[in-house]
């Protein structure tokens, strides 16, 4: 089976600041997108570098919908592509469920990006989790996500 990624490398700052979203927008549902280099062929690590919030378009059932405008994200695509970035990943969390993709979700989803969920229990952000969806829509694949090591810091 195809598959477009193995595993997704998350900033543990990047993760952080989806929780937090998560938490702001409780009860109700937060969304965002995953922006990172463009993955090369046959690279099948996805590599996160910065996340942007998105408006939940969905006018109602917001506590357990999100919808994102595909107007917004071809946008927001052009955009980064001209940064030499691509939309790599979506997010989106789910209030008081699990950290796994709803059948709302398979309905909606597009191949190909990283689906990032954050689970929200009682307005403190929980388990996040990483989902591919197959490339024929009937389900999902988990995809690990992997912190890299930061940095190190040397004395002058
Ligand atoms: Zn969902």
């Amino acid at each position: 089976m195809t598959r477009f990624f193995s595993d997704l490398e998350l900033r543990e700052e990047h993760e952080a600041l989806l929780r937090r979203h998560g938490e702001e927008t409780y009860p109700e549902e937060a969304c965002g997108f995953l922006i990172g280099p463009h993955p090369v062929p046959g690279e099948l690590r996805r590599v996160v570098d910065a996340v942007v919030r998105a408006e939940n378009e969905k006018r109602s059932e917001r506590t357990h919908r999100f919808l994102i405008n595909p107007d917004q994200l071809r946008h927001l695509e052009q955009y980064w592509e001209s940064k030499g970035r691509s939309v790599v990943g979506i997010y989106h969390s789910h209030p008081d469920h699990p950290a796994a993709p709803s059948q709302f979700d398979l309905e909606h989803a597009w191949p190909w990006y990283a689906y990032v969920l954050i689970g929200v229990d009682h307005g403190r952000a929980q388990k996040v989790a990483a989902f591919e969806l197959d490339p024929d829509g009937a389900g999902w694949q988990p995809r690990p996500i992997v912190h890299p090591i930061p940095p190190l810091i040397t004395e002058r």
